[in-house]
């Protein structure tokens, strides 16, 4: 099988298989007792957490470990939002834990707007700045974005929330940025971010939100208190672990290359007419391909019978006919329906992903002279 769908889930580390045994059948013990054992296994849930404020390039704020990165971005929006005349801002491109949870603010009656996105995927900052105002409290935009890959500027949003809403929340979804392409929140205006485990080779059923100021946000659900009482529960000890170990195992700047690389690969051996290569320039563990007069589900059935897994989008979403961002866009919906979503990890092959493209253009050709019969 030839994986090509590490933005829907990756293949979990072999290391972080130990991790879990030690954690979970070792070093048991819950966090929030006060016996020894307990209190240096919080030590190390401390520890951990530090590990990744410095991973984040943060200088101050903490960590809250959550279920999946679908809870870091509902306790980050619900979390800070506040009676009154306020304002909420996202941008259409949004995953469906962002964009679901805006919607329902909208029917509540608060005052949501939606910011569209550019040609090349990112948000329109010029549309973004017109809707920013003193009653702006939350804005919440995606760092990478999940479907086309475009990479938004976390620089000049923060620019525009300091100018514009200086006591705005900004939150970022970072799940497709973390531990892929370089960055540090170090002199950004970012309040809260979100980053999962399991599309970073970590396990499902662990994530993360970085807060910047914990008293800010108000907790989902009531219970012992733990993790600053922002988010009770006993920690999953064993999960945020392996989270620490997958961390550990990557080297951003090698792995980016790598991508880079097996995406030209890519590129270079799908060269048929007929598909077309969508590439936003963005993070390259991303783009998209469009096979003119076929359907996406319809090549991603074939391709899975030949042993290339391929995305139609938003795992979450992908049930549902469309793809939002490229929608918003401005492709047609020939163009959306007949669009897969290809996303690499580092640790395949060259000549993988080549055969990956090989298989591709020989699906595409068959099912085009089978219609055509
Ligand atoms: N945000 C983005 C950009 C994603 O790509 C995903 C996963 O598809 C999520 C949020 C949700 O992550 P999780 O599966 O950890 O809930």
């Amino acid at each position: 099988m030839i994986y090509l769908d590490n933005a829907g889930t990756t293949k979990m580390f072999d290391e972080c298989v130990e991790v879990h045994k030690e954690f979970s059948c070792v070093d048991f013990f819950n966090p929030s007792a006060v016996t020894i054992k307990s209190m240096e296994v919080s030590k190390k849930i401390s520890e951990t957490e530090r590990f990744f404020l410095q991973k984040l390039g943060a200088s101050e704020g903490n960590v809250i470990f959550t279920g999946c990165a679908t809870e870091s971005n509902n306790l980050a929006i619900k979390g800070s939002l506040r009676t009154g005349n306020w304002e909420y801002v996202f941008s259409s491109g949004e995953h469906p834990s962002v964009f679901n949870v805006a919607k329902a603010l909208e029917m509540e009656g608060r005052k949501v707007h939606f910011v569209p996105l550019l040609k090349d995927g990112t948000v329109d900052l010029a549309a973004l700045e017109s809707v920013l105002n003193e009653r702006t409290r939350l804005i919440s935009i995606m760092h990478v974005s999940n479907e086309t890959g475009a990479i938004n500027d976390l620089k000049k949003i923060s620019a525009l929330k300091n100018r514009l809403c200086p006591k705005a929340v900004l939150h970022v979804d970072g799940v497709q940025a973390f531990m892929k392409i370089p960055f540090s929140l170090r002199g950004l205006s970012v309040d809260l971010y979100s980053f999962s485990a399991h599309k970073i080779h970590g396990p499902k059923g662990v994530a993360g939100l970085y807060v910047k100021n914990k008293t800010a946000l108000k907790e989902l659900f009531q219970g012992g208190g733990q993790q600053y009482g922002v988010r009770s529960g006993t920690e999953n000890v064993s999960g945020i672990m392996q989270f620490r170990k997958a961390v550990e195992m990557i080297d951003v700047q090698k792995n980016l290359e790598n991508v880079r690389a097996l995406k030209q690969a890519f590129n270079d051996a799908v060269s048929l007419k007929g598909i077309k290569i969508v590439d936003f320039g963005g993070s390259p563990y991303i783009e998209c391909l469009q096979f003119e007069g076929v359907k996406g589900e319809t090549m991603l059935h074939a391709l899975e019978q030949r042993g290339v897994i391929v995305g139609l989008g938003s795992a979450c979403s992908s049930k549902k006919a469309g793809n939002r961002a490229l929608e918003n866009i401005g492709f047609s919906k020939e163009e959306i329906i007949s669009s897969v979503r290809v996303s690499f990890n580092a640790y395949q092959t060259l000549e993988e992903v080549t055969l990956a493209a090989k298989i591709v253009c020989e699906t595409y050709k068959n099912i085009v002279e089978r219609v055509a019969k």
